[in-house]
């Protein structure tokens, strides 16, 4: 498995990285975890064609993590035809907010336009689902009260990531972490905090316990920006390459 950081950044594009999205490049296939708002002009910067995309699997549904998907339809209806459907696997609601999206970006404030071939995959909380030949397990994670966050832990030809999603910690992480091969954990903030991301004090107490091969800090903030040298952990950037 390659997995490919296509955006490390928070919602609000600090240090202006790109919304959070990874490229895994597994068994032929091209997946996208999350598909922030800016996901589309992230993948053309890194010769990335949208066409190639067989799946995008999301973690949960805020703009900075589906938001980019409605530039997708359009380059499959009328750029680039396509026939071939494209999966998308997401939380309950995950069908009709896309389409809810799509409507209200390109309608021309008509009924919803159609959208391209699409097969829509539910993923439930304590459950796995198969997309396009890969394992998707997902576990509800404390980022949202009503609307559901997962964390998604991604398996194929004996690799395993694990991504929190947006979260605040949860010791799930660390079940979930141990024999992982990488880690993809969000770390928002340095110190400070809203109570539904994680700060980098309150990640260090667990590090100790975490036990997968490799941890990279993803959907950060200006904050974590500004102390990054005092973090020994591997920081995210925007085109990293990590081999699984
Ligand atoms: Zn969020
Ligand atoms: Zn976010």
């Amino acid at each position: 498995m390659r997995l490919t950081i296509i955006g490390s950044g928070d919602a609000f594009g600090s240090g202006g990285r790109f919304n959070t999205c990874f490229h895994l490049a597994a068994l032929g296939k091209s997946v996208l975890i999350d598909c922030g708002a800016s996901t589309h002009v992230a993948l053309r910067v890194r010769k990335i064609d949208p066409n190639t995309i067989d799946a995008i699997v999301l973690s949960h549904l805020h703009g900075d993590h589906f938001g980019g998907i409605p530039f997708f339809f359009i380059e499959y209806l009328y750029q680039k035809p396509r026939h071939r459907p494209l999966h998308i696997a997401g939380p309950l609601g995950t069908e009709e907010k896309v389409c809810e999206l799509f409507g209200l970006m390109y309608s021309h404030g008509s009924a919803a336009r159609r959208i391209p071939p699409t097969r829509f995959h539910l993923l439930q909380p304590e459950g796995s689902a198969i997309v396009e030949g890969i394992n998707v397990f997902s576990f509800r994670v404390p980022h949202q009260v009503q609307e559901i966050s997962l964390a998604l832990k991604v398996s194929c030809d004996g690799k395993q990531i694990l991504f929190s999603g947006d979260s605040t910690w949860t010791d799930r992480f660390l079940d979930h972490a141990r024999g992982a091969d990488l880690f993809l954990c969000e770390c928002s903030f340095y110190d400070a905090g809203t109570g539904n991301h994680l700060n980098y004090l309150q990640l260090r107490e667990y590090l100790p316990r975490l036990q997968c091969k490799q941890l990279v800090l993803t959907h950060l903030g200006e904050e974590m920006l500004a102390r990054r040298k005092e973090i020994a952990e591997t920081v995210a950037e925007d085109g990293m390459v990590v081999e699984i």
